[in-house]
């Protein structure tokens, strides 16, 4: 991958400036250089991603990145197409053939089995870094069309027929089109007047990753204790990472334990389901919040990943849906035909239509069951157990809810 600056003349432009060093950073990168784009990757020096830090895999058994995503049958077919996935380290991955989500009565549950969407899984469960890593390989196959500048965004001017994306090391970048992946807090989206509605869940997602005395057999398990959630999600061999979205003091108090009583209390609340475990990787927390902005695209801007929206991890898709975006935005790149201009607004809506409705059901679904379990008016509980026992016994909405979440 070039690392040279591009000139200020207009024939040595870039197409578009993408910001932001994410999962969903690489994969726009990637995503526009597929649909012919030369592009100018704004990357924060340091770690490719947060949670990268964990590693370039140090060998099994050992050094495992605490963030792992749960991969979509979607995402994977998308990453393969741009040649991405094909990079990822496989025996470091896990797949999921199914999963239990189990009700706060003990006794009430949904099963979903990869059989019944006649799929070999679920979801692939990846680590962070390995697919960072592989995102890289792939961008860099692009040569000379990506040029990566290790610098932060700081300023952000929208001309009639360019964007100035102003660097804090004091150059400046112009191109018709600026791609907006730098997260939750997005300062492209700021300085682009896009509003952001925000609703703090006051939880926090504690992960970590464990060795389990019980075998996983690929199968996911997530348990619903009123508002809080616990997740163990299996890794190779004998590991699975946790999530557990608790509110915030909760958090707080988990994150304070020592490696043997928070091992011994995921242990207790997981009901001997994983039997007795060792912590492998320290606990992290991620505060949670509920994040809808009022357009995706702006003028010679467009909206991707966490700086688009910001869902509640429960379903494990916020990363599935900021590859939707790539996906989207680069199928509309590459179909503007005698469109020159990348950045054109008409050209931008198109893409932003495309993503309206994926972005609305995901947000609508993960608070809403977040609201559901989080509800303590009388007979709510008692309802929504009775609920997972219903839709558990209802063969095609199963199969419905499997396709919305492989998708
Ligand atoms: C506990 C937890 C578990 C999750 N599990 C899953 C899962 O299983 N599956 C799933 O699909 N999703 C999951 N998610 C959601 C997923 O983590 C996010 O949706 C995804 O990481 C967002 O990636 P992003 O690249 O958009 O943003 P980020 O990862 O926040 O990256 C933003 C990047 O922009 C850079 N940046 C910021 N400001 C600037 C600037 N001014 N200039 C240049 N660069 C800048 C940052 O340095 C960073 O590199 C989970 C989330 C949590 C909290």
């Amino acid at each position: 991958m070039s690392t040279q600056f591009f000139a200020a003349g207009a024939a040595s432009r870039p197409d578009a400036v993408v910001v932001g060093a994410g999962l969903i950073g690489a994969a726009a990168v990637l995503g526009l250089a597929e649909a012919g784009l030369r592009v100018a990757w704004v990357a924060p020096p340091g770690p490719a991603v947060p949670g990268a830090a964990d590693g370039v895999h140090p060998g099994p058994g050992d050094g495992w990145d605490s963030r792992i995503y749960a991969v979509s049958p979607g995402s994977i077919d998308w990453l393969s197409s741009v040649g991405a996935w094909q990079g990822v380290d496989a025996a470091r991955t896990c797949d999921v053939t199914a999963m239990q989500v189990s009700g706060d009565d003990g006794r009430s549950g949904i099963g979903f089995d990869a059989r019944d969407a006649r799929r070999p899984r679920l979801a692939v469960i990846c680590e962070s870094s390995n697919l960072s890593q592989a995102l890289e390989r792939a961008v860099a196959r692009h040569g000379e069309a990506v040029t990566r500048v290790s610098d932060t965004l700081a300023d952000l001017r929208i001309g009639e027929r360019v964007a100035s994306v102003g660097l804090a090391g004091g150059t400046t970048l112009r191109a018709p089109l600026v791609v907006a992946a730098d997260g939750g807090g997005s300062t492209v989206r700021e300085r682009a007047g896009i509003t952001v509605e925000r609703r703090d869940y006051r939880h926090t997602a504690v992960v970590a990753n464990f060795r389990c005395t019980r075998p996983h057999h690929g199968v996911a398990r997530q348990w619903f204790f009123g508002d809080a959630v616990l997740a163990l999600l299996p890794l190779p061999g004998d590991r699975r990472s946790m999530v557990w979205s608790c509110a915030d003091d909760h958090a707080a108090w988990l994150l304070g334990l020592g490696p043997q009583a928070l091992a011994a209390e995921v242990a207790r609340v997981a009901g001997g389901d994983a039997g007795s475990l060792d912590l492998l990787s320290p606990a992290r927390g991620f505060p949670l919040r509920l994040q809808r902005v009022s357009q995706l695209v702006a003028p010679r801007i467009a909206l991707v990943g966490d700086a688009a929206h910001a869902v509640h991890p429960l379903a494990g898709q916020g990363m599935n849906l900021g590859f939707g975006d790539c996906r989207a935005l680069s199928a509309v790149l590459s179909a503007r035909g005698p469109q020159p201009d990348p950045g054109d607004l008409a050209l931008l809506r198109r893409y932003q239509r495309a993503r309206a409705e994926p972005i609305a059901a995901m947000r609508l679904a993960t608070d809403g069951l977040f609201r559901l379990f989080a509800s303590g008016l009388p007979g709510v509980g008692r309802l929504r157990n009775l609920g997972l026992g219903w839709v558990d016994r209802a063969p095609l909405l199963k199969r419905e809810l499997i396709a919305v979440a492989m998708a």
